[in-house]
């Protein structure tokens, strides 16, 4: 059992576990070891306070430093599910479970709005684990929407499994080419199925007939990642104190609200830890 569970890795996330690893908190830290696209794809940050200009890059470059320095440890997980129980939390990141006494949610903006038909398929041909659930797929026909370049290995790995993979992303970068796998014109806007998956709507109202599912992306909807989470439009709602309705749950960066910035982020990292060290402490 964890003090902590810090989910996310971008700056909100970093200013938090800097701060709790002083405090010689037991700390499990969620996401990518690539740290914040977002952060990554900023061609220049001029308003931090006692930093050059420099690119996004460059501070990602800084972060990975620090980290390592401070002896931080990023378990590279996507976390799906956020379940409270008596001692505290349960999570579930890739095909493993993790017990936490408090929780920070420190996940970016508006994390994506769920597609019509996802969480009624959950676990029926939906997916967000190729590994976990890749080899149910071997010779069928797939569809996969990845919404981050990190992700690349894992649409190369449901391809070589699958007959027929249709591929979307949001973005221009190369994808993966191989035998069997399409890359889809028009983006996919619902899947659908009675009881199970049987096909994808796309953005040009055309189908395609399709046995599974594959959700790649670098986040979960709040509302799908920790049910009964109260929002405010698309942010998590906090108090002053970055606490939210759920008692041992905090949250600070993009996801509580405007303005998007990284001072924002790092500020609010640092108060949400101050807050768990008091909630830890009572
Ligand atoms: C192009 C661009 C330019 C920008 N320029 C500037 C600038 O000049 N100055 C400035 O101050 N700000 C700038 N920003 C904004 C800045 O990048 C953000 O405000 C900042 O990154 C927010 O930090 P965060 O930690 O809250 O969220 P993020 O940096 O978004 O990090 C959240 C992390 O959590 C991960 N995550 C989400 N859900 C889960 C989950 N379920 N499990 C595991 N991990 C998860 C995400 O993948 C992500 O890595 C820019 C943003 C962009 C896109």
């Amino acid at each position: 059992m964890y003090d902590v569970a810090i989910i996310g890795t971008g700056p909100a996330g970093l200013s938090a576990a800097l701060n709790l690893k002083l405090h010689n908190k037991s700390i499990l830290w969620l996401g990518s070891p690539a740290l914040s696209r977002k952060v990554g794809l900023s061609e220049a940050i001029a308003n931090y306070p006692g930093m050059e200009t420099l690119s996004g890059a460059d501070l990602n470059a800084r972060f990975t430093a620090q980290i390592a320095a401070a002896g931080l440890e990023i378990t590279d997980r996507l976390v799906t599910n956020i379940l409270p129980d008596d001692s505290g939390f349960s999570l579930l990141g890739g095909n493993d479970f993790y017990q936490a006494k408090t929780v920070l949610l420190a996940i970016g903006s508006a994390g994506p709005k769920a597609l019509e038909g996802e969480e009624a398929l959950l676990g029926r041909g939906v997916s967000y684990c190729a590994t976990c659930d890749g080899f149910l797929y071997k010779g069928k026909t797939i569809a996969i929407l990845c919404t981050d370049p990190q992700y690349h290995h894992e649409v190369e790995y449901l391809a070589q499994l699958a007959g027929k993979a249709y591929l979307y992303t949001p973005y221009k970068e190369e994808v993966p080419e191989g035998a069997g796998l399409e890359r889809l014109p028009f983006p996919i806007r619902a899947i659908r199925g009675e009881g199970r998956v049987e096909s994808v709507l796309l953005g040009d109202g055309s189908d395609r007939a399709v046995d599974g599912v594959f959700l790649l992306r670098n986040s979960v909807a709040p509302a799908t990642l920790l049910p009964g989470l109260e929002l405010e439009g698309p942010h998590i709602r906090t108090a002053r104190n970055l606490s939210t309705n759920i008692p041992g749950c905090f949250a600070a960066g993009d996801c509580t609200g405007r303005p998007y910035q990284v001072a924002k982020a790092v500020g609010e990292g640092n108060i949400a830890a101050h807050s768990i060290l008091e909630y830890l402490g009572k």
